[in-house]
């Protein structure tokens, strides 16, 4: 392979994966590494070691997951045009390495400034690397999906790997004997930056193989002539991005302009997406409303599906006991972690599965993946609810029965999520796909942004006349309400999006 190698020769591979897959696989999964390690990190941080409240790092963890999400618009969109891929992956990537260096460095004093650093640039880095992996394929090709379901289980096993190891590091379960206690969470937060700089150094190391994939675009002079991108408006990129760090630390710092934020954010990048859509052809533009509607049903999947990282945890940490399968585990550790340690093992049996379903003509159309997704989905908040039938009279339930959940609930998350990265590509017209893939994952924002009312409004629905009951069985029965309401929603958006197939085969015309 050579950088002489042009698109078509890198997308008429043999076998089932292109072999540039696996450069971008595991330039992913050391950033979700970094990613999620530092994620995981924040609330336990916030009230350990800042004093915050428990309300207040909530608040303040929520406001930077929307922020992640949100900026994937912005990254996508200045990659598209100005940048290009490669130089958005690069500059995102040193942003985070920056982020978690700052954070090294001095994790109590700097803490927002760190933050917002890695905010920015995983909005830089996240959708562009998704849709480098969509340019491996030809349009039409069948294996698409399943290079997709692939790559997300390079994303859960970083994610695996870093949610567990660096918050081990900073709390002292691991390595307690070699790093004094004063130096845990530098260490930790030293870890995200060092395994970010490997993401990026493979990745430099192995972008030659990718041809012309993801080079920067060319400027369209107005006589029509290409020209190099101006340098002013790639400089002028990066200071922009610079200036916006201290509005980030304020934004995260004052969490009610979140709020704001997302009641902003959301319609402007719609309407600068319509203003897009008026330079496109019909066919074109029915594309991107198909991308649209899954977008919008994305925000009801994370929706319901990130109550993992907020109601759920609560219930872990009050209902579950610590038996799974007879080994005994930390309910949190398995709520947080069960999800990435089936993707793990799942998603790539999950993309054969999709190749030999596609060779038989017999593979879902991605509505109906989608669909499936939803009822999985539902099928796994049900099952949530039926924990409540394992309990006993203090509220304590199966972690067994849990996991099971879990795994269902992962099964319709494969159903969906990569199906969704795949699609996005798809639709998008090539001058769009760095925006749209960061609408897809700005959609994620506001699941996010949803979960956490969801959660909020479950928590209070509890009684307040005394039932006599153990107070954590009326948790149970509160928790467990929402989550049969939750199933049932998702069971309904799934039901819908497969009534809505045959408009929208309309709208997509020859992509599956
Ligand atoms: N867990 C996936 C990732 O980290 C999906 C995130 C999302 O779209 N909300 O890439």
């Amino acid at each position: 392979m050579s950088q002489t190698q042009t698109l078509e020769d890198i997308q008429n591979f043999e076998g089932k994966y292109p072999k540039q897959i696996w450069s971008l696989f595991f330039s992913e999964m050391w950033e979700r590494f970094s990613f999620y390690g530092m994620r995981g990190m924040l609330v336990f941080f916030m009230i350990d070691q800042l004093n915050f409240g428990e309300a207040q790092a909530n608040l303040q963890y929520g406001a930077t997951q929307a922020f992640v999400y949100a900026f994937t618009f912005l990254g996508g969109l200045f990659a598209d045009k100005i940048l290009g891929f490669r130089k958005s992956l690069f500059w995102g990537g040193s942003m985070m390495i920056l982020g978690s260096i700052i954070l090294a460095v001095d994790p109590h004093a700097y803490f927002f400034l760190g933050i917002a650093f890695t905010v920015i640039g995983t909005g830089f880095f996240k959708p562009n690397i998704s849709t480098m992996v969509g340019y491996l394929y030809k349009k039409g090709d069948s294996r698409t999906d399943a290079g997709f379901s692939l790559f997300y289980a390079g994303i859960n096993l970083g994610a695996l790997i870093g949610g567990y190891l660096c918050i081990a590091i900073g709390k002292g379960h691991l390595l307690q004997d070699t790093i004094d206690e004063a130096h845990r969470w530098s260490v930790a937060f030293g870890l995200a930056a060092f395994v970010m700089l490997i993401s990026l150094v493979n990745f430099v190391f192995t972008k030659r193989h990718l041809g012309p994939i993801g080079l920067q675009p060319k400027e369209i002079t107005k006589d029509g002539k290409e020209i190099r991108m101006p340098l002013w408006k790639e400089i002028g990129t990066y200071i922009l991005t610079f200036a916006m760090v201290p509005v980030i630390v304020f934004m995260i710092d004052n969490t009610d302009y979140t709020a704001y934020f997302m009641y902003t954010v959301g319609p402007l990048a719609l309407i600068y997406l319509f203003y897009e859509m008026t330079k496109l052809n019909s066919s074109e533009r029915k594309k991107i409303i198909a991308a649209l509607v899954f977008i919008f049903f994305s925000i009801l999947f994370f929706g319901i599906y990130e109550q993992a990282g907020g109601s759920l945890s609560i219930f872990a940490a009050k209902n579950l006991n610590s038996d799974l399968l007879g080994m005994h585990l930390d309910p949190n550790g398995v709520n947080n972690s069960g999800g990435a340690f089936f993707i793990i093992f799942i998603a790539p049996l999950l993309g054969l599965l999709w190749i030999w379903m596609a060779k038989k003509k017999i593979e879902p159309n991605t509505v109906m993946k989608f669909g499936l997704g939803f009822i999985l989905l539902g099928a796994g908040y049900y099952a949530l609810f039926g924990t409540r039938f394992f309990a006993d009279t203090v509220g304590m339930t199966s972690l067994d029965f849990f996991t099971f959940a879990l795994l269902v609930i992962t099964l319709g998350e494969l159903c969906l999520s990569p199906i969704g990265l795949s699609i996005m590509t798809k639709l998008s017209t090539a001058n769009l796909q760095g925006m749209m893939m960061g609408m897809w994952f700005l959609a994620s924002a506001y699941g996010q942004y949803v979960a956490g009312l969801l959660g909020a409004a479950m928590s209070k629905t509890r009684s307040e006349v005394p039932t006599g009951n153990h107070p954590n069985y009326d948790a149970l029965i509160a928790y467990t309400d929402g989550y049969k309401d939750l199933g049932l929603y998702a069971v309904i958006a799934g039901v819908v999006l497969i009534a809505l197939s045959p408009l929208m085969k309309k709208l997509m015309q020859e992509v599956r």
